[in-house]
């Protein structure tokens, strides 16, 4: 079948391919394994930005390669075909741009975008806190300005790469105002920005997640990103178009259920055939098939939406919401079709896309939320 609607999404796939034979296969095992405490892997990301991948949909005036984000969704399912955690490394490094990109001054772009494009600077999102995860608007933390800085104390919990990350794009309440705020903070290596790997995390290993705890942060006042008090809508508008991404991600970790699918079912013999030859496998893989082409189809929607500058935060969420139950619908039907050869991880990738799909459904908003937005589009609100 014929994944592509445009014909440079087979040049990336190509592009891809080449690089995970190089970077990715010799390594994913090792990177997945790795014991605790788990280290981010700076290398491969560096690798990641210098093949202009996390840059790929940013303008080339701030070190992106301007391709569509048609290309760029496809990068991201392709790489998630070879490594779900490798594309999420990458997604990441996008999804911490993006706010940058849209929201801030064109001489904080000059000074950031560029090395976070090309994986110089590891940047994170840094929204999430223990006590406010779906419920983003609900921050404690707080800056307080003071003479040319801002002084910023609070807790933020499962930040993608923020145990990592050299820049953190932070939301946060700044004393006496109402509403979010975004700052740029450019010095995690300070004291007062103590960052840890959080333990013990079910799937994509290799892309490590923090928590922060902020003690008197410092960021200058001229690190404030856009106007005071529209930080909470930089988010949301930042996730709309990350959650393409993730739908994205999903696509790519079900075609990889299907592929391996197949090629099992025609070898694996039970009763004196291939198991390809029983129907109860034949409609299993049917189904998956379906549900991968629905995914796509929304996911590719979603995009074309956002290249042509049209509103997608609705097609955003049905595609996330899709994609993501698509891959745990998939990675499931594998597992059924390889069943102790999926289910114990020597033998086959099963066990890993298991664990690495699973928190499609959580992070950059839970299925529910999606559901939310869905919802409030349909309905009204
Ligand atoms: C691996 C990982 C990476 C992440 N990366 C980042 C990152 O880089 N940056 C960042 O800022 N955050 C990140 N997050 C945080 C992520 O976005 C949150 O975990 C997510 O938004 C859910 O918040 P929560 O875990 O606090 O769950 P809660 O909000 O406490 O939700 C608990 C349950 O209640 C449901 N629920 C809550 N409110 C409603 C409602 N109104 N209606 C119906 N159901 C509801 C939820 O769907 C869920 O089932 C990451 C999380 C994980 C696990």
């Amino acid at each position: 079948m014929n994944k592509n609607i445009d014909p440079k999404q087979q040049a990336v796939r190509d592009e891809v391919k080449a690089f995970a034979e190089k970077e990715i296969y010799p390594r994913s095992k090792e990177l997945d394994q790795m014991p605790e405490p788990r280290k981010f892997p700076v290398d491969l990301y560096r690798k990641i930005g210098e093949a202009g991948f996390i840059g790929y949909a940013m303008p080339p005036e701030f070190g992106g390669k301007g391709k569509s984000h048609l290309e760029y969704i496809t990068l991201v399912e392709e790489l998630c075909y070879h490594d779900a955690a490798v594309g999420l490394l990458c997604a990441v490094g996008e999804l911490a741009t993006y706010p940058i990109i849209h929201f801030a001054s064109d001489e904080q772009k000059k000074k950031f975008v560029p090395d976070c494009a090309a994986g110089k600077r590891i940047p994170a999102f840094v929204l999430t806190e223990p006590n406010a995860g779906s419920d983003a608007a609900n921050q404690s933390t707080e800056a307080v300005e003071t003479g040319n800085e801002y002084v910023i104390n609070g807790e933020k919990i499962f930040i993608m790469h923020g145990d990592a990350a050299d820049l953190g794009v932070l939301f946060c309440k700044i004393k006496d105002q109402p509403k979010l705020s975004a700052i740029i903070v450019e010095d995690t290596k300070q004291a007062g920005w103590q960052a840890r790997t959080l333990k013990n995390k079910m799937g994509m290993r290799a892309a490590t997640t923090g928590g922060i705890i902020l003690k008197d942060v410092r960021a200058p006042k001229a690190n404030l990103m856009g106007e005071i008090g529209k930080g909470f809508r930089y988010a949301m508008m930042t996730l709309d178009s990350a959650r393409i991404g993730v739908a994205a991600q999903g696509v790519g970790i079900a075609q990889r259920a299907l592929d391996e699918s197949v090629a099992y079912a025609k070898k694996r013999i039970a009763f004196g055939a291939p198991i390809a030859k029983l129907q109860a496998i034949q409609w299993m893989i049917a189904d998956m098939a379906t549900r991968l082409e629905a995914a796509r189809g929304l996911c590719y929607k979603a995009v074309l939406k956002q290249d042509k500058g049209e509103p997608f935060s609705l097609d955003a969420a049905m595609a996330k919401l899709y994609c993501s139950e698509t891959a745990n619908f998939c990675v499931d039907r594998a597992m059924q079709i390889h069943a102790g050869y999926g289910y114990i991880g020597e033998f086959s990738i099963i066990e890993k896309l298991y664990r690495d799909q699973r928190v499609l459904e959580i992070y950059e908003g839970t299925s529910e939320v999606q559901r939310l937005v869905i919802a409030g589009n349909v309905i009204g609100r």
